[in-house]
């Protein structure tokens, strides 16, 4: 008998698409048992695990998805190696109601400073919070759309900058782009405006964009949209990437 309302209950459970109570159904009931579980308790054991299981999957599916190039988080990243960088101005975005605004943020500053670190540990709490998150650099993001447009096919590849919640561009300013390049990069920041986020890092200032884009007015047009809802974050200290480097120079021994 009871093996007729398992088998049920896990076919039920398929059915519905609850995996964790198909395959983990004696352990729950084991637990209620041994813990002498109410009704209500063993209900809310069995849907939470599921959501859970179910969450984390989720997780998991935005992370592939986002094209990441790491998961670091913010709790990897060392604010007393910076002691100029506004902590709280990163918190706040931590909590991330800029996604439900459709705003954005922007890291400005030198290599090694920890920009992309920042901008990905803010895309992986966007992933773990169940935003769709994809994470290109500005180069890439060109060279794409260039592309598809060739093909004739620019409508279906922008599609890609433009449907994530949170979109990042890592890397503005590394290379100066042509007029056509920067158009393209114009309407993937316009279509965005006001409907998707963009977390953007860069080495350059603003005042320098006119020199990426080849166009000041076309730069201004993409920063006048960028900036309306925009946290910039600026983070002028001291090389990461240079830590361990700059300690043994100083400290006078030699790097292997
Ligand atoms: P940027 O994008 O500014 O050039 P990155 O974010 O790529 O710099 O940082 C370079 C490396 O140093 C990465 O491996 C990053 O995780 C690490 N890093 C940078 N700043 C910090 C920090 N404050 N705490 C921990 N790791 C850091
Ligand atoms: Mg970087």
């Amino acid at each position: 008998m009871s093996d007729l309302i398992t088998a049920r209950i896990r076919a039920h459970a398929t059915k519905l698409n609850l995996p964790h109570l198909a395959a983990s159904l004696e352990q729950l009931t084991a637990r209620a048992d041994r813990d002498k579980m109410g009704y209500l308790d063993f209900l809310d054991l069995v849907l939470e695990e599921e959501t859970g299981v179910r969450d984390g999957r989720r997780f998991r599916t935005a992370l592939r998805l986002s094209k990441l190039p790491h998961h670091k988080t913010l709790d990897d990243f060392d604010f007393a190696f910076q002691p100029d960088l506004d902590v709280r101005k990163v918190k706040d975005l931590a909590a991330l109601s800029f996604i439900e605004t459709k705003a954005n943020a922007a890291f400005l500053g030198p290599p090694g400073v920890g920009k992309t670190h920042l901008a990905v540990g803010l895309a992986v709490a966007a992933c773990r919070a169940g935003f769709s998150v994809y994470f290109t650099s500005l180069d890439d993001m060109v060279r794409q759309l260039k592309e598809a447009e060739a093909h004739g096919r620019l409508a279906i590849k922008m599609r890609t900058y433009l449907k994530p919640s949170v979109l990042v561009v890592d890397e503005v300013g590394y290379q100066p782009l042509e007029r056509a390049e920067a158009n393209l990069v114009f309407q993937v920041i316009s279509r965005r405006y006001e409907t998707g986020s963009i977390l953007l890092t860069s080495n350059k200032t603003f005042s320098e964009w006119g020199q990426v884009f080849g166009d000041d007015v076309l730069a201004t047009a993409i920063l006048d949209r960028l900036l309306h809802h925009c946290e910039v974050i600026s983070i002028n200290g001291p090389s990461y990437r240079l830590k361990n480097r700059l300690t043994a120079i100083e400290g006078g021994t030699s790097m292997a």
